[in-house]
């Protein structure tokens, strides 16, 4: 930073972003800049087309080198499992298919490799970006990546990932390949611009131990190299040029930040027991194969919801039975001795579509079980794969957007025929696997007593739930105001859907994220939740709460809630519920506020 900068950073006033804390930990340190919009391509036209593809080509293998040094940097530092993520980019940078249109472009175009680099790529990121889609954002990033890491050697410049101290690495967005490789820096934290909780990098992140905040939006506008910062990943907060006061509390905060931390880990394993002995199940959800390892230092009582749609994503098109049947026993031996409930594809509405076909309202259309029943050949296949693994390990099946019982009834059709199919071919497989439904659509929930006679088990998505009881798009960001899980209307109905269940005698899981809100805890203990499905880097905390909570206490608690007229006050009774009991956890997970 020059002097005048300098200047300039320290008459600053402190700034607080909001973002989404990705890797728990607070940072306070110096920050470091990582521009990734360096490279300026321009449009030429080459007079030998044929030397500019041998020059791309030289470009692409170098890329190649480089991701693979990458991968043996991520299996040193986190393990084979968590590695794969780079598998992905070495496969598709190895892949002759995938340059065949630029290099065709090149050829008929004759212009430079530089600018049809760019431009392809960046058409092919662009409309993988416009999709509400996490995992169509997580491709978009993996491509952009790509085209970044050939534009750069394109240009012959070396990959910079070695620098000197110890600060806080600022980008725009965070690459898996980023937070694999500038860890092996002294790096203290990671802020991005953009991003998810449940992207690869930030998944790598809490790996690392590294603690993260993205999706800031505009930090990189606000900070220049040097300057101080805070970083908050419990609360997803950074703080910019603090004032000493500020830097006084984070600190202090930090360490019992830090201790609550190890105290958690290290409890991880013991049961969520009440004080009272009601023991409930908590359980992970997974999208991602490189969430694995995560399980068991976070004392996963098993997979309580498998999304399938990311292996769409990551193979391009609809795996085979086999692809899928290898995936799914990788996660039932992990996951050993407890279960792994694999969904069915959970296919269109805010996730993947298969067919090219346009809908005025997916979220209402063909999606989820509907599709599935409709492509009975795709079920076939997945139930297969399911049942294939389920000879490796104990496994559990999940119809997601049920609206009816008539759809239950024939999605187990299909599972019969699946299991009589593999029964002919001589395949092992466990003949009492057990069935669940998704709750969330307010159709199947009236007719949850209904439903359960057909199944083992309900698991209640509340995302969807919400969404469809209060007639709030989950992605629209001018309603995320008013998509509000604590509504009273969702919460009676949560109570209706977990009663119906146990008087049908099933057990009653949640798999939404408002079974992995620490606010909720109680609430949903009272009224008599049996399974919390949340991501794993919450259930330490779920299970804390749990094992300090009186059973019969929470159910009279719950009681006065469910009588309240609004969202408001459930919402700020529980909030003095876990302030008075669960101070630590309540600043760490909840509480916004600065000054604490
Ligand atoms: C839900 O709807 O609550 C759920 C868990 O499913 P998804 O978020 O994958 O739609
Ligand atoms: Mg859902």
């Amino acid at each position: 930073m020059s002097s005048e900068e300098k200047v300039r950073a320290s008459q600053r006033e402190e700034l607080i972003l909001h973002g989404i804390g990705a890797s728990p930990g607070i940072a306070i340190g110096k920050a470091l800049l990582l521009k990734k919009d360096g490279i300026v391509v321009e449009e030429k036209s080459v007079d030998d087309p044929a030397a500019e593809l041998a020059r791309l080509q030289k470009a692409i293998e170098r890329s190649a080198h480089e991701v693979e040094k990458i991968y043996h940097t991520a299996v040193e530092k986190i393990g084979n499992d968590q590695a794969k993520i780079f598998e992905a980019q070495l496969l598709m940078l190895s892949d002759p298919v995938f340059f065949d249109g630029v290099k065709h472009k090149i050829a008929k175009s004759k212009k430079n490799a530089e600018f049809v680099v760019s431009t392809e790529f960046s058409k092919q990121v662009d409309q993988l970006r416009r999709s509400e889609n996490e995992i169509f954002k997580q491709r978009a990033m993996e491509i952009d990546d790509a085209k970044n890491r050939i534009l750069r050697n394109l240009a012959e410049a070396k990959l910079k990932s070695r620098f000197e101290g110890t600060p806080i690495v600022v980008t725009s967005e965070l690459t898996p390949a980023d937070a694999v490789l500038l860890s092996r820096n002294s790096v203290l934290g990671y802020v991005s611009d953009f991003g998810g909780a449940r992207s690869h990098a930030s998944i790598l992140s809490r790996s690392l131990g590294i603690p993260a905040v993205v999706g800031l939006k505009e930090a990189t506008k606000h900070v220049t190299d040097g300057m101080e910062i805070i970083i908050d990943g419990y609360r997803g907060i950074i703080v910019i040029n603090p004032e000493e006061g500020t830097v006084k509390k984070f600190s202090e905060r930090k360490e019992w930040c830090d201790k609550l931390d190890s105290e958690l880990m290290s409890e991880a394993a013991e049961p969520a027991l009440t004080t009272d002995g009601r023991r409930v199940s908590v359980e992970a959800n997974i999208e991602l194969l490189e969430e694995l390892p995560l399980l068991k230092p976070h004392g996963a009582d098993g997979i309580g919801l498998f999304r399938t749609e990311p292996l769409i994503i990551d193979s391009g098109s609809i795996p085979d039975e086999m692809e899928q049947a290898d995936i799914f026993r990788k996660a039932v031996e992990e996951a050993k001795p407890n279960a792994v409930i694999f969904r069915t594809f959970d296919i269109g509405g805010d996730k993947i579509f298969v067919e090219d076909h346009a809908e005025q309202n997916p979220f209402l259309g063909w999606r989820g079980i509907r599709m599935m029943l409709d492509r009975p050949e795709l079920l076939r296949d997945q139930f297969r794969a399911i049942l294939r693994a389920s000879a490796f390990g104990k496994c559990k099946i999940m119809y997601p957007m049920v609206a009816t019982v008539e759809e239950v009834i024939r999605a187990n059709e299909i599972l019969n025929e699946a299991k009589v199919s593999l029964k002919k071919d001589g395949i092992k497989y466990d003949e009492k696997i057990d069935v669940g439904v998704m709750i969330e659509i307010p159709s199947a929930a009236l007719m949850s007593k209904e439903i359960a006679k057909h199944v083992a088990f309900l698991s209640i998505g509340t995302n969807d739930l919400t969404q469809y009881l209060l007639a709030v798009d989950r992605t629209n960001e001018l309603v995320a105001n008013m998509f509000e899980e604590f509504h009273p209307s969702v919460l009676r109905t949560l109570k209706f859907i977990i009663d119906a269940g146990h008087e049908a005698g099933i057990k009653v899981a949640m798999c939404g994220e408002m079974a992995g809100n620490p606010l909720a805890t109680v609430m949903l203990l009272g009224m008599g939740l049996d399974e919390f499905s949340a991501v794993s880097s919450m259930l330490p905390v779920l299970k804390k709460i749990i094992r300090l909570t009186n059973y019969k206490n929470a159910r009279k608690f719950t009681r006065q809630l469910l009588k309240m007229d609004s969202a408001e006050e459930v919402k700020s009774a529980l909030t003095e519920y876990l302030k008075t009991r669960f101070e630590r956890i309540y600043y760490t997970t909840i509480s916004k506020e600065n000054s604490d």
